[in-house]
Formats: C-alpha cells, sequence, structure tokens
C-alpha cells in the first residue's frame, strides 16, 4: 500500500481545503476505497475523512427530504420518511451489500463507488483500461457475464454496482456538490458519465469536488414505488439486473411512470425510451413488455451476458405489472 497521510474535516469548506491536492482522496466508510488502496488500484496519498460532515436527514422546502452525504447507508433505508415516502430507495440499498457493510457506507461514497469488474482489481494481471487508459481491456474477450449491455465502449464494458444509485435515478433526485470553484448541483442522472474512449473517468466531479447531500424532489407517485434486484445469490451479491420504478395509474391508463435499470450500462441507466412508450397508454403487462422491448432494441451483449436482455425485458415487465396491482 502507498504511504498515504490521514486528516478528518471538521466541516465541507475544511474537506475542500484539505483535499486539494491533486492526490487526495475523500475517505467515507472506506468499504470501496480502501479495498481498492490494498489492491494498489488506487494510490492516494493523503486521505481526508469526511464522515464527520453532515448526516442528517431533514425536510426540504420544497416538500422533499435532503440527505447529507456522510449519512450511513443503513440510516436512510431506516428511516420513517424514506420508507414511506421513497420506499425503492429504502429497498434499493436493503438489496446492497450486507448489514456491516451498510452500517459502514455511506452515502457519498455509494455514489462514487467503482465498478466490480474483476479485471479492474487485478492490477498485477489483466488489462484494463479503467485503470491504465490505453492499455486495453481483458473484459471484452474474457469472463463478462456481470458485464454492460447498455452505453458501453470498446473501452470499457464494466457496470455501475450501485444499487442506491438505480433508486436515486428513478427518483430524479439531485446531488450537491462543494469544491474549490464554489457550490453546484447536477441530476443523479448526470453525474456518472459513459465510457467512450475514456473509462477512467467516470463522473462530472471537477478535481476536489466534495458531494455534500442529496435532494429527493417530492413526488407523490414514490409512495408507490419498488425495486427488484436479479443476482446470483440471494444475498451478498451484486445485480445482474435490477429495476427500480414509480408508477401512477390512472383510470387503466399510465398517468407516470420513472423506471431505472442496473446491472446493464456503465452508469444507473434511466429507461426514458420505456417511459415514453408508457406514458398515457394502457397500464397492461403487454404494454410493459413493448416498453420493456423498447428500451433493450439498442442493447448490445457480449459473448457471456446475452441472457441480460430477456431478463431485463421480463423483469421490467414483472415489476411494472406487480405495481400495477397484477394487471391483464
Ligand atoms: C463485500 C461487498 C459487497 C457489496 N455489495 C454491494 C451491493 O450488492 N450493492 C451495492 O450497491 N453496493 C455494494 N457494495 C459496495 C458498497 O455499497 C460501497 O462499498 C459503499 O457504498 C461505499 O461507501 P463508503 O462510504 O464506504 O465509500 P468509500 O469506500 O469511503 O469511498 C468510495 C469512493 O467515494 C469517494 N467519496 C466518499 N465520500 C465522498 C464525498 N462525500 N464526496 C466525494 N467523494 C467521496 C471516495 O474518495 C472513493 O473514491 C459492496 C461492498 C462490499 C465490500
Ligand atoms: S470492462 Fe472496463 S473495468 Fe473491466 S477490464 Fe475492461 S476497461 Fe477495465
Amino acid at each position: 500500500m502507498t504511504p498515504f497521510s490521514y486528516a478528518r474535516a471538521r466541516d465541507a469548506a475544511d474537506a475542500v481545503r484539505l483535499g486539494a491536492s491533486p492526490q487526495a482522496k475523500y475517505l467515507g466508510g472506506g468499504t470501496n476505497l480502501v479495498d481498492l488502496m490494498r489492491e494498489t488500484v488506487e494510490r492516494p496519498t493523503a486521505l481526508v475523512d469526511v464522515t464527520g460532515l453532515s448526516s442528517a436527514i431533514s425536510e426540504s422546502d420544497d416538500g422533499g427530504l435532503l440527505i447529507g452525504a456522510a449519512t450511513k447507508n443503513s440510516a436512510v433505508a431506516e428511516h420513517l420518511a424514506v420508507r414511506q415516502r421513497y420506499p425503492v430507495l429504502a429497498q434499493a440499498i436493503l438489496a446492497g451489500a450486507s448489514a456491516q457493510i451498510r452500517n459502514m457506507a455511506t452515502v457519498g461514497g455509494n455514489l462514487l463507488q467503482r465498478t466490480r469488474c474483476t479485471y479492474f482489481y487485478d492490477e498485477d494481471g489483466s488489462r484494463c483500461n479503467k485503470r491504465a487508459p490505453g492499455e486495453g481491456c481483458d473484459a471484452i474477450e474474457g469472463f463478462n457475464r456481470i458485464h454492460a449491455i447498455l452505453g458501453a465502449s470498446s473501452a470499457c464494458v464494466a457496470t455501475h454496482p450501485s444499487d442506491m444509485c438505480v433508486a436515486l435515478a428513478a427518483l430524479d433526485a439531485t446531488v450537491h456538490l462543494q469544491g474549490p470553484g464554489g457550490q453546484r448541483s447536477v441530476p443523479l442522472t448526470a453525474l456518472h458519465t459513459l465510457p467512450g474512449d475514456r473509462p477512467d473517468i467516470e463522473t462530472v466531479l471537477q478535481p476536489g469536488e466534495l458531494i455534500t447531500a442529496v435532494a429527493l424532489p417530492p413526488l407523490a407517485g414514490a409512495a408507490r414505488s419498488t425495486y427488484r434486484k436479479v443476482r446470483d445469490r440471494a444475498s451478498y451479491a451484486f445485480a445482474l439486473i435490477s429495476v427500480a420504478a414509480t408508477l401512477e395509474v390512472e383510470d387503466g391508463a399510465v398517468k407516470d411512470v420513472r423506471l431505472a435499470l442496473g446491472g446493464v450500462a456503465p452508469k444507473p441507466w434511466r429507461a426514458s425510451k420505456a417511459e415514453a412508450a408508457l406514458r398515457g397508454g394502457p397500464a397492461t403487462e403487454r404494454a410493459f413488455l413493448a416498453a420493456a422491448e423498447a428500451e433493450l432494441a439498442d442493447a448490445a451483449p457480449l459473448h457471456g451476458n446475452g441472457f441480460k436482455v430477456e431478463l431485463a425485458k421480463r423483469t421490467i415487465g414483472a415489476v411494472l405489472s406487480a405495481l400495477a396491482g397484477g394487471v391483464a
């Protein structure tokens, strides 16, 4: 492991000051970063501990919720307002990792956790463009069962691993940032970038920018929302496919729908094509499956993960049918 300094930030401004060096990294629960440092995939020379920053969940002026970036994943999942008004978020968090890890992991760290592509972690034995740009990608011809079917590139086919982010994408969450240039906010769906020819760049964050909070907008329909995760084991496994959805049905028609997918793409994937196909149309299983078909029309599976295309379609259909109350 590369030697590093450690400092604990008093507040966001202090964190940004301490995090100004290009080799500095913010430290949340350390459940991903410390593993990557042990494997020497990440080699920061300074760690800025941001677990002392805001960990409050508060009502915002617009009727939504504001979640401090240092809030533990378990605290978000257990919060009454989250469970009642945004159940998809509580369910997504509880579908991830283990109770012990969720007790350590923070909201900020969850947003920026890195891919679980095994070649990415294999510093000594594998080629990886995300780790070493220009080196090549051993996943494309290798073991790629867990990899992406949407949004990937010829440089990188890794998926984004977070369950929480899939729910946040469906909920139109906003991420608040603070950096050397001041404060700004970005929609969760615009935080992560697609790999293109630079898979080492994963977000729109500028050097030294800190995540300070996540805002959930008021969404009446989100009380009727759900998360379904399909995986190899019932617990302690990342998603092969996951679906986060909210659905409002009126007089048999889809009044509003929000749909996001996990396990399919290098970022949490907002299923905009499926949503557009559904809005205003009949809330039937046939319509749900047709919308899933539209979303997956551009899927480009690899030799090891063709099953994901059909699995994604069926999971979308099943989730929306369940939310609609078992439609025909
Ligand atoms: C065995 C295991 C199984 C897991 N299973 C799942 C799963 O099924 N689903 C799932 O979603 N996740 C899973 N995880 C991942 C887990 O959710 C993440 O490790 C965790 O959310 C990261 O949070 P953290 O606070 O520990 O982040 P850290 O490891 O501390 O940091 C992660 C990254 O975020 C950056 N960072 C942290 N806080 C901030 C901030 N405020 N501003 C800017 N940058 C910041 C760090 O610099 C680092 O780059 C699993 C992890 C393990 C070890
Ligand atoms: S898929 Fe991406 S992360 Fe995995 S080996 Fe290829 S370049 Fe690296």
